[in-house]
Formats: C-alpha cells, sequence, structure tokens
C-alpha cells in the first residue's frame, strides 16, 4: 500500500470509494489526458467524474478564473449584485427551454436537487413525490430519499414520501421481453394505477435522470418521459429533470438529456461539468415555481465569484466550439464500434449510450474489476457503476478528438477480448 493511500484509510471514510486495487494519485492534466504521481499518462474517458467536461488546464477557463482572482475578490457575499452570475444565468435559462424560467446556483448536484424538491413540495404542499427505481439524486436526506440504489438507502430517515417508478429496468423485471411500446404502456398503466390506489392526489413531483448516472447509464426508452409527463400534467405534478451528468450537449442529439423525449421540464438541475473542475451546480424552474415566497433562502457559496468565471468561460466554450455536435461525431465511432465488438464477445452484455456517454454491461463485477484494471494498465480511465457494479461508464471530455475516440475504443475492446478469452 503506498504511504499516501495508508494516510487516506487513516484519516478518510472507508465508504469513501477509491477506483483501482491500486489507487492513483492525479497530479496534471493537459488537455483530455492526466498524468499519476508515477508519471503514467491516462486519457481520461471519465473527465474526472464528468466534471471536467472540456478537459483539463483551458486557457481560456485558467485566464478567466486569473482575472477573477486578481480583482481580489474571491467571495464578498451572495448579497450583492455580481454580474458573472446574471450572465449566466440568462445563458442557462435561455438554453434549457423552460419558459419563463430562474436560475439559482449553488454548490453541487445534491443541493441543487435538495432545492428542486424544496420548491415543488412547497408548490404542492405535498411530502410525496414520484421517483424513478435505479436512480442516484446524492448524498442529502432529501436526495437519498429519491435515490433508489440500495448503496445509499438510509430510507428509514427519509423526510419525503417517494414512490419509485418503472422505466429503465425493463430487463431486471417482469416487463423482460417487452417491446418499446408495450414497457411504455406497461409502466404508464402502472403510474395510473399507483395514483389512483397508492397516493392522494397532490403528489408533488416526479424526478428523473434522462439517462441515470451511478445506475449504469441505463436509459428509458423513446416515448416513456412524454407519456410519463402527459399523466403527469393531468395531475398538476410536476416534472424535474436531473440533467447533472446528461447536460451541457453530452448526449450529442440535444443540450439537455431531456429534450432528447420532447419534454419541456418544470424545473431541471445541474452541477458536475459546467465549472470545468469549479464547484457549481444549481437549479432552472419556472418563475412561478422559483418566486415562490420563502420557498428556499440563500447559498453562501452558491454563485461565487470564481465559480461563475469558470462556468461562464467553460459555457462559452462549449457553445463557441459546438462541442454537442463533437460528442455526437465521436461518440458514434466508439458506440459503433463497441457494438461491433460486442457481437463476437459474448462477455458483453449490452453496449449502451447516447454522444460521450456510453456504457458497456459485462456479466458481473468481477468482470467489470478486471476491465478497470485492464485499461489502466493500458492507459485509460473509467468509471464503475450499475445496481449490480458489473457496468463500466466511460464519459469522455466532449473536447476529446477523433483520433482520441479511436485510440480509447481500440483500449476497450483489447481489454474486453482478454476478458472474454479468460471467460471461455
Ligand atoms: N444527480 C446525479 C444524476 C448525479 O450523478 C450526482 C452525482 O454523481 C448527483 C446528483 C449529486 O451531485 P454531487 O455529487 O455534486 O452532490
Amino acid at each position: 500500500m503506498s504511504e499516501l493511500l495508508a494516510r487516506h484509510r487513516a484519516v478518510m471514510p472507508a465508504w469513501l470509494a477509491l477506483n483501482y486495487t491500486e489507487p492513483i494519485e492525479i497530479v496534471s492534466g493537459k488537455g483530455n489526458r492526466v498524468t499519476d504521481g508515477e508519471g503514467k499518462s491516462y486519457l481520461d474517458f471519465f473527465a474526472g467524474i464528468l466534471t471536467n467536461m472540456i478537459g483539463y488546464d483551458v486557457p481560456e477557463v485558467r485566464e478567466a478564473v486569473e482575472r477573477q482572482l486578481a480583482t481580489g475578490v474571491v467571495h464578498t457575499s451572495t448579497a450583492y449584485l455580481l454580474r458573472g452570475q446574471v450572465e449566466l444565468a440568462e445563458k442557462i435559462a435561455r438554453l434549457s427551454g423552460i419558459p419563463d424560467a430562474k436560475v439559482f446556483f449553488t454548490n453541487s448536484g445534491t443541493e441543487a436537487n435538495e432545492t428542486a424538491l424544496l420548491l415543488a413540495t412547497y408548490a404542492r404542499k405535498s411530502d410525496q413525490v414520484f421517483a424513478m427505481r435505479q436512480s442516484y439524486h446524492g448524498r442529502s436526506f432529501g436526495a437519498i430519499s429519491v435515490t433508489a440504489n440500495r448503496a445509499w438507502k438510509n430510507n428509514s430517515l427519509s423526510p419525503l414520501n417517494v414512490h419509485f417508478l418503472h422505466g429503465t429496468d425493463r430487463h431486471l423485471t417482469q416487463f423482460a421481453g417487452l417491446s418499446d411500446a408495450d414497457y411504455v404502456k406497461a409502466c404508464v398503466d402502472d403510474l395510473r394505477h399507483v395514483l389512483a390506489t397508492s397516493v392522494s392526489n397532490d403528489v408533488a413531483a416526479l424526478i428523473a435522470e434522462p439517462i441515470q448516472g451511478v445506475g449504469g447509464f441505463t436509459m428509458a426508452p423513446d416515448g416513456l418521459f412524454a407519456a410519463y409527463k402527459e399523466v403527469l400534467d393531468e395531475q398538476g405534478i410536476l416534472f424535474i429533470s436531473d440533467e447533472v451528468q446528461t447536460g451541457w450537449g453530452r448526449t450529442g442529439s440535444a443540450f439537455f438529456g431531456i429534450q432528447n423525449h420532447g419534454v419541456t421540464p418544470d424545473m431541471l438541475t445541474f452541477a458536475k461539468g459546467l465549472g470545468n473542475g469549479f464547484a457549481v451546480g444549481g437549479v432552472v424552474a419556472r418563475g412561478d415555481l422559483m418566486d415562490a415566497p420563502h420557498a428556499v433562502g440563500l447559498s453562501t457559496f452558491g454563485g461565487n465569484p470564481i465559480s461563475m468565471a469558470a462556468a461562464n468561460a467553460t459555457l462559452d466554450f462549449v457553445l463557441d466550439h459546438d462541442l454537442q455536435a463533437n460528442a455526437a461525431r465521436t461518440g458514434a465511432i466508439i458506440i459503433n464500434g463497441l457494438k461491433e465488438a460486442a457481437e463476437r464477445l459474448p462477455v458483453v452484455k449490452e453496449v449502451r449510450g447516447k454522444g460521450l456517454m456510453f456504457a458497456v454491461e459485462l456479466e458481473g463485477p468481477a468482470q467489470a474489476s478486471r476491465f478497470m484494471e485492464e485499461t489502466k494498465k493500458a492507459g485509460l480511465l473509467a468509471g464503475k457503476g450499475g445496481l449490480y457494479g458489473n457496468a463500466i461508464r466511460m464519459a469522455p471530455p466532449l473536447t476529446l478528438t477523433v483520433d482520441e475516440a479511436v485510440e480509447g475504443l481500440g483500449i476497450i475492446v483489447t481489454a474486453l477480448e482478454t476478458i472474454n478469452a479468460e471467460a471461455a
């Protein structure tokens, strides 16, 4: 065990999961690559944890933060006007597609979801919420309540009355084998049944990830969210799209993940990539919901000048370089390549994803761990996930080049071939 790992184990929580049997310390980064303490370089196919959305040491972001630092104002109070905050809110409100949108900045995705849940439960005067099975929304009381993943569950302390809906669990349930259309119908029938029998008529909201992140990049079939939205609208139930992983063009085909489904949510939440490593999250909500009196209050560090400088520079970079189109282009190379490989490698159970957000499902957690070690050896970082720890999640920076996509695909396929041969 390295000296740093021993010190980590001594003073950090045991549940703070580290990747790899020999965890690495990342000491520098440039472009889409990072270097560890021993000088080994890796293509970062997880973008930190979807945080380094436009790669490492991006001059535009560094200079924007340095300019803000040079003013001497790292933080005063969010009780004063802050130009960067207003400018960023204007851009995000416009991109969200939410009518009359207003933005509240937080420091994390957890806080963003907690805020959205507060707004929704306040608006509907109800503690009842719908969430999706296999979901992950964060680690505060409210966010954990709407999380359906036993690894994070602390349900006995839930402050919310939560019903979990079907939509991403077809292969794990009695719905296995149904066509998309039949599965959507079964899910909607189930939602109507729950509404008729199991809750009172003031459910506050449905919170859902357009592609489930920690759940293993699992996806609802086309048509599901639109069908759910129709039922929710009948009842005045709000739709919260958790875009912490799916925002900013990552899925290639839309700027926010839920826009792939033709659904305009009442609120959306964001975090992770927007600050390109600097902590920034937030909620976008319809004005009438956001302006509810006494709904939330302030956040001391949410929307601070440094985060706003980083986030404005990152978002401008994404838009100026049309990185959504790049995600579609480079993601297709990888996803198509992986699907081709899967046909001849039985150890691969499924390849799924959209744009630069894709996963490989393997037989079990042991294979997933082998994959992580093999790709690490070959110089590529990925993430593990899924309800059973058997999915490999990959979400490279949106700045990934075609050459890097091809290089990464080669490393991944070689690792899968090795694991397949071992399993044979
Ligand atoms: N929502 C989703 C979809 C996430 O993936 C995460 C984190 O992984 C969160 C919320 C929580 O965000 P944070 O870790 O910034 O609190």
